[in-house]
Parts: structure tokens; C-alpha cells; sequence
């Protein structure tokens, strides 16, 4: 585990906890691991970085099965009970609320994610989870800015800090500088099962997604700090070069009077 690409994963991480004051004293985290590649190594970074932060939080992860019978936790059960690690199974029947109730041209993966959410953001809420962490790392942050831009005319990205909308829960996502590359290669150092989600609708979680990484993967030949470059953007937003109004801006802390520059 004293790989150098460990390590660096784990660094990037303990700066985002940093910048976005992600993780506080006391905190109980509770980590949405999903068996992919990206949960499992936020799982294993955050309880690293347990044994040496100048913080004290609590840490645990929490599986939300989505009903098919080919999503296989034994092998993921195992390694978290010989490692220690807290961890539950919340069995939510997603599957037949997706197949009853799944309108024409609504993707089942969407509608699928947006019912585990409510699931997990539940349980964190009743069993005292003050953070959820989620593996979203920096590639998913740039595709949904480029999502958002291009298919829904909004400058709109992922918060790595947010507050649910109901206000019962705080959504961390601490591998905001991971990329999906690194997030490959630690799962492999780590040698854990990974779990896919085993149910038909397989391969139909976003074919405009895979259309943005194969974007990005292009123009990245030409400009290889494309990814970076836009993560950092969207924590430079200048709203006076936008449309927002001197209401809009004076609200957000910029002077519309006068040159402003973020970060
Ligand atoms: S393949 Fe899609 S619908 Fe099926 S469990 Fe996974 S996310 Fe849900």
C-alpha cells in the first residue's frame, strides 16, 4: 500500500478535504459504496487518512442493492469484514419501482440513481450520518459541466460540498482532483472485487456521458490540461463577464463595477 501512485491519490484527497473543508471534527462519514472501482477507493483513501488527520471522525460505508440477482456482494461483504470496516446492505427493490414505473424516454439508470439517493440520504439521515461521501471524481465533475453546457444551456457543475436539498444531509465528494485513471489504478493496487450492477439495463447509463469522455479524450491530444483546466474554471466563475445582474453579483460578493478575478 506504499505504492507512490497511492500515495498520490491520497494526497489529492487530503487537499480536497482541505480547500473544501470536506471532513470536520466528529464528523461521521458515511461512505455510498456502490462495489465500482471509484467508491471502493474513496472508501480505502478516507480510512487511510483517518489514521493520520489532525481530525477525528467516524467512518463507515453503506451498499444500496439494487435488486438484480446478478449484483453479487458476497465477495464485497468478505473484504469489508477482513479489513474492518463498517458496512451495511440496504435492500431497496429499485428494480421493480423502475420497471413499474418508468415513463417513455426516461433513461432507467437516471431514474434508478435518483432512488438510491433517496434511499441513502434517508438512512444517513435516521442512523446519524452528518456526511455522505460520494466517489465522483474529476472526470465526472468536467463531463457534467460539459453535459450541462452542451444539452442544457446552463453553466451547472457538481459541488464537491453541498448541502441536500432538503437540508437533512451534506453530499461530500473528496476525489474532486482524482481522476477516473488514478481511481483504475488504485482499485487494482487494492485488489478488491468489483461489483457491477448485474440487471438488464446494463450499458444504458449514459450514452451522452461516454459521447463527452470520448470528447474530452480527443481534444486532450491537443491540449493536455483540458480536464484540469476546466475543474479549476469552476472555481473561477466571474459573474460580471456573464449574464448575472449587480443584484446577482453583489449577492454572490463581486463588485459588477469592477474587475474581478476568483482564484
Ligand atoms: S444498470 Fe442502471 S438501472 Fe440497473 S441497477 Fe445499474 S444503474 Fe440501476
Amino acid at each position: 500500500m506504499k505504492d507512490f501512485h497511492w500515495k498520490r491519490v491520497t494526497r489529492l484527497v487530503g487537499k480536497a478535504i482541505g480547500d473544501f473543508g470536506l471532513i470536520e471534527e466528529g464528523d461521521r462519514v458515511l461512505v455510498a459504496l456502490s462495489g465500482g472501482k471509484d467508491s471502493w477507493t474513496l472508501l480505502y483513501v478516507l480510512r487511510d487518512l483517518q489514521r493520520k488527520a489532525p481530525v477525528a471522525y467516524e467512518l463507515a460505508a453503506v451498499t444500496i442493492h439494487p435488486g438484480s440477482e446478478g449484483f453479487c456482494v458476497a465477495g464485497l461483504c468478505d473484504r469489508l469484514r477482513q479489513d474492518g470496516i463498517t458496512h451495511r446492505i440496504i435492500d431497496g427493490n429499485i428494480l421493480d419501482v423502475v420497471n413499474e414505473n418508468l415513463s417513455p424516454g426516461t433513461n432507467p439508470c437516471s431514474f434508478c440513481s435518483r432512488l438510491r439517493r433517496g434511499i441513502l440520504y434517508s438512512f444517513a439521515a435516521a442512523e446519524g450520518w452528518n456526511k455522505i461521501a460520494l466517489g465522483h471524481h474529476l472526470d465526472d465533475f468536467v463531463e457534467t459541466l460539459l453535459l450541462n453546457l452542451f444539452f442544457n444551456g446552463a453553466i451547472k457543475g457538481m459541488s464537491p460540498h453541498l448541502l441536500s436539498d432538503d437540508g437533512r444531509n451534506r453530499i461530500i465528494r473528496p476525489l474532486v482532483y482524482v481522476k477516473e485513471e488514478m481511481t483504475r489504478r488504485a482499485a487494482g493496487l487494492l485488489r478488491v472485487p468489483i461489483v457491477g450492477c448485474g440487471c438488464t439495463y446494463q450499458g444504458m447509463s449514459g450514452t451522452r456521458r461516454s459521447w463527452a469522455k470520448a470528447l474530452l479524450a480527443q481534444i486532450e491530444q491537443e491540449v493536455p490540461d483540458v480536464k484540469t483546466n476546466l475543474l479549476a474554471s469552476m472555481g473561477r466563475v466571474q459573474l460580471r463577464h456573464l449574464f448575472a445582474t449587480a443584484n446577482e453579483c453583489a449577492e454572490n460578493g463581486h463588485d459588477a463595477h469592477k474587475e474581478h478575478r476568483l482564484g
